[in-house]
């Protein structure tokens, strides 16, 4: 027996986060058809941020010359890949699309997590923020929706409020000028005890320079977090 279509379903077919049409067939995340585009970073990655590089290399060119404040970090696809994608999910409100992405996330991290054994499993995902005035523009944070998504189907809890936007927050207004100063710099600020000696995923949509992650692994390891890695949906490859 066939299962109804729900009444919602028929207004708002969910749409394929590769071509934008509903998906085909009816039930799927994406279509059969459109499958093949999304290109996984495949299996030779460099072992730091987890970018494409050739079989023979263990770290990218930007990891040789560049110290990174994370653990490691892994990815699903590679961005040019995904781009379309990507930009649909978070300035045309494709909300949709996180059931595809946090489904290939959660695949990834548990591949991550076989890598790097038990002792690396992350107690917390932390969703990268987004600054208020974006928040306010876009109405959600997509680290934020990939982060929940990626929590259900780990079963790692999810932590949106203890890492913050230093600019944005009331928070800031309780510190001295120099503190103030000082976070201000740091851009990210880390509200209360709750990432002491805890080992942190970071979750966000793309990784490129790295500056974002590291600035975010900077401020969790300052406030007393034991280990930072992260896990995006797409990942640069050298030179983006
Ligand atoms: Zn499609
Ligand atoms: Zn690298």
């Amino acid at each position: 027996m066939q299962t109804p279509t729900p009444v919602l379903d028929l207004f708002f077919p969910r749409r394929c986060p590769v071509c934008d049409r509903p998906v085909k067939p009816y039930g799927a995340l994406i279509c059969r058809e459109c499958e093949q585009v999304p290109v996984p970073v495949g299996d030779s990655v460099c072992c730091k941020c987890g970018k494409p590089v050739d079989p023979e290399e263990e770290y990218c060119a930007d990891c040789m010359t560049h110290r990174h404040r994370y653990y490691r970090g892994a990815a699903v696809f590679r961005y040019r890949t995904v781009s379309g994608s990507l930009y649909r999910f978070k300035y045309d409100g494709r909300r949709e699309y996180a059931d595809f992405f946090g489904l290939e996330m959660a695949r990834a991290a548990e591949r991550f997590f076989a890598q790097t054994g038990p002792g690396h499993r992350p107690d917390l995902l932390i969703p990268v923020p987004c600054s208020k005035k974006r928040l306010r523009e876009r109405g959600y944070n997509q680290a934020a929706i990939l982060a929940r998504q990626v929590s259900r189907k780990t079963g790692i809890p999810v932590a949106e409020d203890l890492l913050i936007r230093a600019k944005d927050t009331l928070v800031m207004r309780t510190l001295s000028a120099s503190e103030r100063q000082n976070n201000l710099k740091k851009g990210f600020l880390v509200y209360g005890n709750g990432v002491r000696l805890k080992s942190i995923m970071l979750i966000d949509d793309i990784y490129t320079t790295g500056a974002t992650i590291d600035a975010c692994a900077g401020a969790l390891l300052e406030a007393g977090a034991k280990e930072v890695s992260f896990l995006t949906f797409a990942i640069g490859e050298n030179g983006l």
